[in-house]
């Protein structure tokens, strides 16, 4: 059966979810709360093989703009000598060019924005989705696909909660402007963390060497109360655990400079200092032991969040959605089943991802721990070299 589906949140996973099932015939409604050009946030991201496949699959352009290949990774010293290096095939890309892409090629009449989803109804016909704006949809299947701080997931499993993992990313995006700037796909290793740089298509998608931008990615340890104190704003006002960027602190970007100084290599420290506005972001994890309830799913960072070293939440949010659309064609009217069926595959997927990330960041979090053995510079590199990031393929026996 193909009917009506309301999918909340407008970001890669709801549009993923968007053309996924008007693939298989449904009619589908977007509801984003952000207004504006969404284009305009985001920065670099490492994507998969898979990701790109589905797009093609999904009749969505994908080019040589939609990514910048790379062909090695390298892992720098401090002193900026190359440690060691491996050759690995992958597209570097940014969150707003597979936005854009999406969303290019979704008719304007299926996404709402300024719709803030904020409860609803579900059983085992349909579901009714409620916004804040006092409006109600109802639909035959309701998509939950807003994020890591998912209202949708909050109205259906409470007691799930992100956790913080003890650490945040401090975040550049630098344009090349014309300039050289160093753009390999390279890792180094500051103290207790990991730093990792790369070439993304530009803000405006140019890939030409000279109008790109180089992402840059430093995790970096943080107490929960230093997350707070780097979060409160000059007139005193703390924002929890994420501060918009142009409020946070001329001295805690002036610490995060001086730490650089003594612990990145000249490349990534060069690259840091070329950016005006670093940002933070705390990292967490997030786990949900269901993702089907009635006639509402979770997908993409509503239902799993992993920290980010397995450069792979884009990717999830489309391997989700394509998971969804199988089952739905596959189980016919019986949605029931269908979504039974979705939920068993992605949660399996969804924990292994989750597990495997956790392990990898677990030096970051734990490397305060008196107990903790931490890992020698050669066998730091190869992790980063060879784990971070990897080829997520073979999902069921690569990620177990
Ligand atoms: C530091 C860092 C680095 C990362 N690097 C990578 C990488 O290299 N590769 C990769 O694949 N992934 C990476 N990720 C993860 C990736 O960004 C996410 O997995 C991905 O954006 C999840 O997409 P989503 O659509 O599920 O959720 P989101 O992108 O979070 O979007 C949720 C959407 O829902 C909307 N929304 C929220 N609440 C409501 C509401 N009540 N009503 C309506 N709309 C609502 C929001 O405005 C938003 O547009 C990284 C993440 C971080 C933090």
């Amino acid at each position: 059966m193909a009917g009506k589906a309301a999918i909340v949140g407008g970001s890669v996973g709801g549009l993923f979810a968007a053309h996924a099932l008007r693939n298989i015939g449904w009619e589908i409604a977007v509801y984003e709360r952000a207004e504006g050009d969404l284009a305009a946030r985001g920065a670099g991201l490492g994507t998969h093989q898979d990701l790109f496949e589905i797009m093609q699959r999904l009749g969505i352009a994908v080019d040589e703009r939609t990514g910048i290949a790379v062909g090695s990774r390298v892992c720098l010293a401090r002193s900026g000598d190359v440690l060691k290096e491996i050759p690995f095939q992958e597209r570097k890309s940014s969150w707003a060019t597979i936005w854009r892409a999406l969303r290019r090629a979704l008719p304007d009449d299926c996404f709402n924005q300024g719709k803030d989803f904020a409860a609803l109804e579900t059983g085992a016909n349909g579901a009714v989705a409620h916004f804040a704006d006092g409006t109600t949809v109802t639909a035959d299947l309701l998509v939950g696909a807003d994020g890591n701080r998912s209202t949708v997931r909050e109205r259906l499993l409470p007691q799930v909660q992100p956790r913080y993992c003890g650490y945040v990313a401090w975040r550049a995006l630098i344009p090349e402007n014309g300039a050289r700037l160093y753009d390999r796909y390279a890792f180094s290793m500051p103290d207790g963390g990991s730093a990792v740089s790369y070439p993304v298509p530009g803000r405006d998608g140019d890939i030409v060497p000279g109008r790109r931008s180089i992402n840059f990615l430093w995790y970096h340890p943080a107490s929960e109360a230093e997350v707070r104190d780097m979060s409160t704003d000059e007139t005193g006002h703390c924002h929890g655990m994420a501060i918009p960027p142009p409020l946070i602190r001329k001295d805690v970007v002036a610490n995060l400079l001086r730490e650089a100084a003594d612990q990145l290599p000249p490349q990534h420290l060069d690259l840091l200092r070329a950016e005006p506005q670093p940002f933070f972001q705390a990292i967490y994890d997030l786990e949900c032991d269901r993702l089907a309830f009635g006639r509402a799913v979770l997908l993409g960072d509503a239902a799993f969040v992993a920290r980010p070293h397995v450069g792979a939440g884009v990717t999830k949010a489309a391997l989700d959605t394509h998971g969804l659309a199988d089952a739905l064609r596959a189980h016919g009217d019986d949605i029931a089943s269908a979504l039974a069926s979705y939920e068993r595959e992605r949660l399996k997927i969804g924990k292994r991802m989750v597990a495997r990330a956790r392990r990898l960041g677990a030096f970051i979090e734990f490397h305060r721990s008196p107990d903790f053995k931490r890992p020698d510079t050669m066998q730091q590199a190869d992790e980063l070299l060879y784990e971070h990031g990897a080829d997520i393929r073979s999902v069921a026996e690569f990620w177990a």
